[in-house]
């Protein structure tokens, strides 16, 4: 009898949104007249944007023509993108990155879980706590979580414990772990790096021989002068980092997926016998077997976002977010919350009233305010007693969510 991956029957069944869906629906159904507002789940709610839709039609349009026509594409994406993503996001900000450094993807909820595919599952790996889950699940499955402890933590991981104590910035590991985890513009706490210290990051790996895998899905999203929209701004970083990035909430393709990961080319792991090995081609390898590209029509969409109106009218969506966040914070601080997040991010994670743990608050919120967030302690055992709020909404609703808290 064939025998399954044992790793999987340690992961707790519920997933956190999973949960969070249960909940609400149960008191839609006995609250069905609750107009219920979700600042929830990370989705975004505004559509794409008038220059990514004539560039999807347009890209429609090829497909119907025997001349024009796109079957399989290079699994690494294609080169009218790559090179788009190597000059704006990188090579005109004075980073010094190559299109053969640039994996495009399907998003980097893949690619981030998908990484550990080229790594030894001996590597011992750190996560700040709360976290996005997706980083410590993944590991899990590949066996380098090691069992689930009482607190909630996972026997063989180290967490970077991320409170109002420390003001949310993670210390740097006890234990010199392998690889790290860093997601800035982070999520859930919207919390971001500045330069020192993320360069006190990069010194850490360079020194411990760490990578460092490092999220930039919400880069988009800074706006304050200094703070640094990718790792490879730091001295150093293309020898110790791979970076991630996310056309989802940038420019809204949750829907129909984009995204890319940077393997540098100086960035090099040791083999079983020693020998220091590229991880660039690794990752290339990897990709090209098990992964047969991005559509053709989604990276002509992306492509879009690198022209001027793209640029003015993606810019443009994110700000309507930050927005919300601002109406948010301003509301959240009136009515007494202590928060986090919101300037650079479109997440806020404020402290649960009242001592209540997260998932109180959670139903506090749903019963007497009828708003959906997210409870922090779904994001690891330091987020009990926080709470996740997204400024993904309406305008609209986020005014009168806020309007309903205040009251
Ligand atoms: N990384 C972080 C930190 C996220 O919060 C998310 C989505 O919420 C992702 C990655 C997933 O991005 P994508 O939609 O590109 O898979």
């Amino acid at each position: 009898m064939f025998t399954i991956n044992d790793n999987f029957t340690l992961l707790p069944s519920s997933y956190l949104f999973s949960e969070v869906a249960a909940r609400i629906k149960a008191y839609s159904e006995s609250h069905p007249d609750a107009e219920i507002i979700r600042m929830g789940i990370g989705d975004v709610t505004r559509p794409l944007c008038p220059a990514v839709i004539d560039a999807l039609h347009k890209a429609v349009d090829d497909e119907s023509a025997m001349d024009t026509f796109h079957g399989y594409g290079p699994e690494q994406g294609y080169e009218f993108l790559a090179s788009k993503i190597a000059a704006h996001d990188y090579r005109d900000r004075g980073i010094d990155i190559g299109e053969d450094e640039i994996f495009i993807s399907d998003g980097a909820k893949s690619d981030t879980g998908n990484i550990g595919d080229i790594l030894s599952t001996a590597n011992r790996i750190a996560v700040t706590d709360p976290v996005y889950p997706v980083y410590v699940d993944t590991n899990v499955m590949a066996g380098r979580g090691g069992h689930l402890l009482p607190d909630g933590h996972w026997s063989k991981i180290e967490y970077l414990p991320c409170t109002q104590e420390n003001g949310f910035v993670p210390d740097l590991p006890a234990t010199a772990p392998d690889i790290i985890y860093l997601c800035y513009p982070n999520n859930p706490t919207g919390t971001v790096l500045d330069r020192a210290a993320l360069t006190m990051w990069v010194e850490y790996c360079r020194k411990n021989g760490c990578l460092l895998l490092f999220d930039a899905a919400y880069e988009a999203f800074v706006r304050t002068p200094g703070i640094p929209r990718s790792i490879y701004e730091i001295d150093g970083a293309r020898e110790v980092a791979i970076e991630f990035r996310s056309f989802s909430k940038t420019a809204g393709f949750t829907g129909i997926r984009l995204g890319y990961t940077v393997v540098p080319k100086e960035l090099k792991g040791l083999d079983n016998n020693g020998n220091m090995v590229r991880l660039n081609p690794l990752w290339r390898r990897r990709q090209t077997t098990k992964f047969n590209g991005a559509s053709y029509i989604t990276q002509r969409g992306a492509e879009a976002l690198y022209t001027p109106d793209g640029q003015s009218q993606s810019r443009e969506t994110v700000d309507y977010y930050l927005g919300n966040a601002a109406v948010m914070l301003d509301g959240l601080r009136h009515a007494g919350y202590s928060c986090v997040g919101g300037t650079d991010s479109p997440y806020i994670w404020l402290k649960a009233a009242d001592g209540m743990s997260s998932w109180e608050f959670f139903d506090h919120l749903l019963d007497r305010y009828h708003i959906v967030g997210t409870p922090g302690s779904g994001f690891g055992p330091a987020g009990e007693g926080y709470f996740r709020l997204t400024a993904f909404n309406t305008r609209e609703n986020t005014i009168k969510a806020i309007e309903r808290l205040k009251s």
